[in-house]
């Protein structure tokens, strides 16, 4: 760490990414002393905005309401009013379009997207104001854990606390010296992430296509504004970022057929290789993992953030202050797991069905957009499931309970 600390704290959350800093406020605001390593060096700049973003669902912006931060999360977001999706696979069967209204279940919007970087800012400062929690900024490298406690180190200095929450992503150092197994796979794709201003309304309309090397995918991000998610093979990726952006914004606009007019490319451009990962324990001692540590997956149906504001709506029910016995991991270990691998199997399940050009995988997902076009209550049900549940902060369980 690069600060010495010599208290011992309830819980210390390792890496400052969404689901970290939500998780550390959640449990201080619930009267828990909390330690929060964000991973940057001290005095370090923020990560640079390479123009990916998160849509939210009613579930996630529950949750973060619930956590004060509604003004300022409405301000830095747009909303989404409706989501279609439209098969642009070259082969033999083309399914209908699918359009879905938030209005058909009595909201205005289904979520709002926000880019990351303005939403990693909106929860440092919040984290910054909330009372109990220190925020640390310094580098985690590895972790020793003792019945009734664990000691983290970094820098040649450490920290203890009775519960370390690992949200340090996909490469969790925590994970590893916690002894946790991962599962992990790649695709062949690169997601290409940018910013795009658009000669026509998007009508608060997120659009998208599933193509043959992956979904390309608008999001209405402001007035004629969107953020742009583009999966393509490697080499495509690679040719793609050797452009300037004139003609990569020309490229881009000629993958939805021009859907909202010319394209000019705003802030900086990212690029990132997709895999999929998923622990085979959630908890183990006095560690839980959250967010990336445990689970990730291609971006296709804006699921990967929400599940890990789910993990961090968990994590702040549970009452973990002092020394307490590990049931509690127990339960978080066992809820999280099953709804982390129903997600990871849909989400591998539908991008698969893209990539292959297998007729009855094409078949099977073509029935099932006919279906969702067609049939009312089964819509509804897939769009309630696509919100999320709302992880508002109940009470919290008491290990008794
Ligand atoms: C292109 C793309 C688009 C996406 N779009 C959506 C979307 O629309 N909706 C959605 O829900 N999800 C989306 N996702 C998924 C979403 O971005 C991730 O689920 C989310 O960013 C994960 O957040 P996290 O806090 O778990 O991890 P991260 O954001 O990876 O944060 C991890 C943090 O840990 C820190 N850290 C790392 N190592 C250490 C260490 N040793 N010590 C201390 N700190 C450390 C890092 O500095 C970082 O701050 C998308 C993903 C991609 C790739």
């Amino acid at each position: 760490m690069a600060q010495k600390m010599q208290e011992r704290f309830d819980v210390a959350v390792v890496g400052g990414g969404p689901v970290g800093f939500a998780s550390a406020i959640a449990l201080a605001q619930g009267g828990t002393q909390v330690a929060m390593v964000t991973g940057r060096s001290a005095g370090s700049a923020p990560s640079p905005d390479l123009g990916r973003t998160a849509a939210l669902m009613r579930g996630s912006l529950d949750f973060l309401y619930g956590l004060g931060l509604e003004d300022k999360i409405v301000e830095a977001s747009w909303p989404l009013a409706a989501i279609r999706m439209i098969d642009a696979k070259r082969g033999l069967i083309r399914a209908p379009t699918v359009t879905f209204r938030a209005l058909e279940l009595g909201v205005a919007d289904f979520g709002r997207n926000i880019s990351n970087a303005r939403l990693v800012d909106i929860l440092r400062q919040a984290a910054a104001e909330t009372p109990g929690l220190t925020i640390l900024d310094a580098e985690v490298s590895t972790m020793e854990t003792m019945s009734d406690r664990a000691v983290l180190l970094g820098n040649g200095n450490a920290i203890e606390a009775h519960w370390v929450i690992a949200a340090d992503g996909r490469h969790s150092a925590v994970r590893q010296a916690a002894g946790i197994a991962t599962r992990t796979w790649t695709y062949p794709q690169t997601a290409i992430t940018f910013h795009v201003r658009h000669a026509r309304d998007h009508e608060d309309v997120s659009t998208e296509y599933h193509t043959n090397e992956g979904p390309f995918t608008l999001v209405p991000l402001g007035d004629r504004l969107s953020s742009v998610v583009w999966s393509v093979a490697p080499q495509r990726a690679r040719e793609l970022a050797a452009l300037d952006d004139g003609d990569f914004a020309l490229r881009a606009e000629r993958e939805c057929q021009s859907l909202l007019g010319r394209f000019t490319v705003a802030g900086k451009r990212g690029a990132y290789p997709l895999g999929g990962l998923i622990a085979e324990k959630f908890a183990t001692g006095r560690t839980l993992l959250a967010g990336e540590a445990a689970h990730a997956f291609p971006p296709i149906g804006a699921q990967g953030l929400n599940l890990g504001f789910r993990d961090a709506a968990e994590i702040g029910r549970i009452d973990l202050r002092g020394d307490v016995a590990p049931r509690e991991a127990e339960r978080y270990d066992r809820r999280r797991r099953v709804d982390a691998a129903t997600r990871t199997a849909a989400v591998d399940l539908l991008n698969r069905s893209l990539l292959t050009s297998f007729l009855p995988a094409d078949m099977l997902r073509s029935a099932g957009l006919i279906a969702l076009a067609g049939i009312s209550p089964l819509r509804k049900l897939a769009m309630r499931t696509g919100m999320g549940s709302s992880p508002r902060l109940p009470a919290r369980r008491s290990l008794a309970g």
